[in-house]
């Protein structure tokens, strides 16, 4: 049997959607992408959201928003993809680096206020794998010293924890679109904000930082416009707002059939010698976007490639942002700075995840994983 890693669900719908769109004059952003904003946000926590081309995007518009740039300094977790630390670097801030919480890989609140200097304006946390952060202690930390909080929000659009939803208590919430993430145009993004006016602010930085979008611009006669802002080019397009719209309402069965995947695996690899994974704390509800298993740390390499030969798709999410060369040169990182995210790193293996597995794929992956960590 081979397993993919992954397979998207994208079909017949999508189709049909994009089809409408392409018969229409207009394919970049305009009524279908309003559309999209305003029905997306009816899931998340934060009450605008504007539609952009990544979620690597989003974090850039954020950080540009606030102005940031260098001499300031941003904390982050290690325990990420990179693009969440590169966006900091992109500005020309610092990107300090906070251990994570041992049990769910999301950042730790008190290292987050060890971390903090006189140069620290923001805090980018990561749900990572869908769990949510503790967004309470973060938002405490962050509003006694005056500080952005943004939330990568790229596995965690149907998460909650203690009440609070994705997107709810951060400034801004950045979320992605990718081929493999839980909603997918392909490539998309979208910020999550609390005002008006800061969804203002982003859709004009989106596009230039123009006083008028194109669909402003061509609507009725011509008007001159102008530019108010140093913005970016990264504005959402119809196309990808009518494949993201055709998902919204399935995403609640898609991700029962996630958390069901989970479960099995979870009760096959409960009390395994050898083997655990991440925990769902009390109170969170987990948007199940990858499940990953703990190997011991000298045999995960191994681990990993007995599961390719058997055919198991498999990745490794994530290794250590801060061990990475460019971080290693330019911050002379050293191992040991960061334990708990750094033994994650080093023993983690994700395993396929995706509401079309099938009950036999499942009980083949269990069974490959118990035989090669053997
Ligand atoms: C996928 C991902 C991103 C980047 O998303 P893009 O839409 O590809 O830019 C950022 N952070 C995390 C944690 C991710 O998994």
């Amino acid at each position: 049997m081979k397993v993919e890693f992954y397979k998207h669900g994208v079909g017949d719908a999508e189709l049909k959607a994009i089809a409408e769109v392409l018969r229409t004059p207009f394919l970049t952003t305009g009524e279908t992408v309003n559309r999209f904003e305003q029905e997306f946000v009816r899931h998340i926590g934060a009450p605008h959201a504007v539609g952009v081309m990544s979620c690597t995007h989003a974090l850039q518009l954020a950080l540009l928003a606030e102005g940031i740039g260098p001499g300031d300094e941003v904390i982050t977790t290690p325990l990420t993809f990179i693009a969440t630390a590169n966006v900091i670097e992109l500005t020309g801030a610092r990107t300090v680096f906070a251990d994570v919480d041992a049990r769910t890989g999301c950042i730790h609140p008190a290292e987050v206020s060890r971390r903090i200097t006189d140069r620290t304006r923001a805090i980018i946390c990561v749900h990572l794998y869908g769990h949510l952060c503790d967004m309470k202690s973060l938002r405490r930390i962050a509003d006694a010293r005056n500080l952005a909080l943004i939330e990568d929000c790229a596995h965690a659009v149907e998460s909650e924890r203690d009440g609070v939803k994705s997107g709810q208590l951060g400034d801004y919430s950045a979320f992605s679109f990718y081929a493999t993430k839980n909603l997918t145009s392909g490539e998309g993004g979208a910020v999550g904000v609390k005002t008006p006016k800061a969804a203002e602010l982003l859709r004009q930085l989106r596009n230039h930082g123009m006083s008028r979008n194109a669909a402003q611009r061509y609507a009725g006669a011509y008007e001159h416009w102008d530019m108010d802002h140093l913005g970016m080019k990264c504005n959402m397009n119809n196309i990808q707002a009518a494949m993201l719209l055709t998902q919204l309402p399935g995403l609640q069965a898609r991700l029962a059939r996630r958390e069901e995947i989970c479960r099995r695996y979870e009760q096959a690899f409960k009390g395994v010698s050898g083997l655990a994974f991440p925990e769902v704390l009390p109170g969170a509800k987990s948007a199940r976007h990858l499940f990953t298993i703990w190997v011991d740390r000298a045999r995960r390499d191994n681990v990993l490639a007995g599961l390719q030969k058997r055919e198991v798709g498999v990745a490794v999410n994530y290794r250590a942002v801060h061990l990475m060369k460019y971080y290693n040169e330019r911050y002379k990182t050293r191992r040991g700075e960061h334990p708990h995210a750094e033994e994650i790193c080093d023993r983690t293996i994700t395993l396929p995840l995706y509401p079309t597995l099938t009950d036999a794929e499942i009980d083949y992956v269990i069974e490959s994983v118990i035989a090669s960590i053997k």
